[in-house]
């Protein structure tokens, strides 16, 4: 049993190449010791040959801790992308909060539309509560937007202002 010492292959005693590499048994990786005799093209390891495009940089992990509402954001190498992200995804989720909270609260939010557009012991026709319902829900809406879509013009800023 021998070690190859270029891809740390075990062989066998009886082989005179790696079966993993094709190297010779005694080959030195940084071409010490005995010369090899006659090396061909074939005892070029394949994975020398093919070898993987350097690996672009992995995208650093999102960070868990939002961007705090006061101060400047903490300095990154890319803080608009970052701030934009954000922004993003605050503003698709908030507003979904927000309507998933008129749908469901909607036995525990409809006395107290009621009660800001209409006078209590006033006759509220049907069409009209919905109306108001409906109507507050949209006003919680965008302004659920509100922060996501400042943190994404935010980033834009940021982004254009680094650009120059
Ligand atoms: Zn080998």
């Amino acid at each position: 049993m021998w070690i190859c010492s270029r891809c740390q292959t075990a062989n066998k005693d009886g082989y005179t190449q790696c079966v993993e590499c094709s190297a010779p048994r005694n080959a030195r990786r940084f071409g010490a010791g005995t010369p090899v005799s006659a090396p061909s093209v074939q005892t070029v390891p394949p994975e020398r040959r093919m070898q993987p495009p350097a690996e672009r940089e992995a995208p650093p992990p999102p960070r868990r801790q939002a961007a705090s509402p006061d101060g400047p954001p903490p300095p990154r190498r890319a803080p608009g992308g970052f701030v934009r992200l954000i922004g993003v995804v605050l503003a698709v989720l908030l507003p979904l909060c927000a309507v998933l909270f008129f749908i469901i609260r909607k036995d525990a939010l409809q006395p107290f539309v009621n009660g800001l557009f209409f006078k209590p012991g006033d006759a509220v026709p049907p069409a009209f509560d919905t109306l108001a319902y409906v109507f507050s829900a949209l006003v919680a809406v965008l302004a659920a937007l509100l922060p996501g879509l400042s943190l994404w013009s935010l980033g834009r800023m940021v982004q254009a202002f680094r650009g120059r």
